[in-house]
């Protein structure tokens, strides 16, 4: 359980989330996937329809219908299929949905140039303005409008079944023009939504981070920046309720800066603080990721251990003393820092019991000299605790 509280405060701490446009195109690969699909349905529905008009329509020999309007048609159609599919699996990814758009060409071409009898097909080279509308970009829109336009004038120039006017082909080319105005305007309202999306999903994750520093600001200490007084209290009682249900290790240690008034008296409250908060780093670099470290009171440090034998968390407790003794405070001269520390080992007796172990063990430290750690007895009668238990 500490240890997620740490994971949280150092998600806290360190969260830096991103949104920009391309998190937003995470359904594009989908999408071409789906486009090329609807492409191969096109195609099994052609080779439907060219069954049918075989059978009940064409008035042309079976062998020749076969080989021009169905055999021809479908191969090519099922070639540029194929080169699709490789160009979609290996070329880079800009370039796929240009791909796609130019599979739309070449596709409507080839059904517009077999069925070019049929006049009313001919818009359906228009396909691929449609298909750009997918991308949202006005740069595969021209694109697209382009590709139409080129294989509605190859058909017009090169296939001699095509019976239409220079007026017609005008006419066409202005259809073009309108159905690109349309996806043009399609586009710019997708953009406009898409940028209010990427704003407010921006706003959200500004109240998210504010929130999580917030909660952060609320658990800890300004100060050492360890949690404070009342996040320690929260975190025992959970603690304490998760080891009655998982026997999980739990031992406190509570560690009191020696003479600190003194220090306060002599260098000035400003050196104080310093000194406490070069004390609280050093035993926060030493307590480990499943340890919880918070300021208790004034000069008073609190340290639960949730994952260690108590000997393995003495240990620990010995060398944050050390470290202690043995640094240099840069405000205090050659003058030296210690303390002592009150430290027990969970026994099913009870937050409170526990808590008033630990401190009659603090408080012997403090009567015995000072400078070292008491382990608690397990009785509750003799000395009093300093504190009165709320
Ligand atoms: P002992 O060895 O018995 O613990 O003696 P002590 O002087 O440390 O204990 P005492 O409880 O008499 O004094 C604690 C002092 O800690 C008093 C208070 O001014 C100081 N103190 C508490 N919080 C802070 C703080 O945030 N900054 C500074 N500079 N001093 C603090
Ligand atoms: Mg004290
Ligand atoms: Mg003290």
């Amino acid at each position: 359980m500490v240890y997620c509280l740490t994971c949280e405060i150092s998600f806290q701490a360190g969260v830096n989330l991103t949104l920009d446009d391309q998190l937003l195109d995470f359904t594009r690969a989908r999408w071409n996937r789906m486009l090329l699909n609807g492409f191969w349905c096109l195609l099994v529905l052609m080779v439907i329809l060219e069954c049918l008009y075989l059978i009940f329509i064409t008035p042309l020999a079976s062998e020749d219908f076969i080989r021009y309007y169905m055999l021809v048609p479908t191969s090519l159609h099922l070639s540029v299929l194929v080169l699709t599919e490789l160009c979609l699996r290996f070329l880079e990814e800009r370039l796929r949905d240009y791909t796609l758009l130019a599979a739309a060409s070449v596709i409507t071409f080839i059904i517009v140039d077999i069925n070019v009898e049929i006049g009313y097909i001919i818009p359906a080279l228009f396909t691929p303005v449609f298909v750009s509308i997918f991308y949202f970009s006005a740069r595969k829109l021209i694109a697209a409008s382009i590709m139409s336009l080129i294989t509605l004038y190859c058909l017009y120039f090169f296939n001699v079944k095509l019976n239409i006017s220079v007026v017609g082909i005008l006419a066409l080319t202005a259809m073009l023009g309108a159905f690109c105005l349309i996806a043009w305007g399609v586009i710019s309202r997708g953009k406009e939504m898409r940028q209010y999306y990427i704003h407010t999903a921006k706003s959200n994750q500004e109240l998210l981070v504010k929130n999580i520093l917030m909660d952060k600001l609320a658990k800890t200490d300004a100060l050492t920046e360890l949690y404070n007084h009342i996040t320690f209290h929260e975190y025992l009682d959970k603690l304490i309720e998760h080891h009655e249900s998982t026997r999980m290790p739990l031992q406190l240690a509570l560690i009191d800066i020696d003479d600190f008034k003194s220090v306060n008296d002599q260098f000035g409250h400003r050196a104080g603080d310093s000194v406490l908060k070069q004390v609280a780093e050093l035993v926060r670099s030493q307590a480990g990721m499943n340890d919880f470290v918070a300021r208790y009171g004034g000069e008073e440090l609190a340290v639960i251990f949730t994952d260690k034998s108590a000997d393995k968390s003495l240990q620990i407790l010995e060398t944050m003393r050390q470290n202690i003794e043995q640094a240099e405070y840069s405000e205090l001269g050659s003058r030296k820092i210690t303390v002592s520390i009150g430290f027990a080992d969970y026994d099913q007796e009870g937050k409170e019991k526990f808590f008033i172990r630990t401190d009659r063990a603090l408080y012997t430290a403090k009567s015995q000299g000072k400078n070292q750690i008491v382990l608690a007895g397990d009785g509750m009668e003799g000395e009093k605790s300093r504190f009165a238990w709320k």
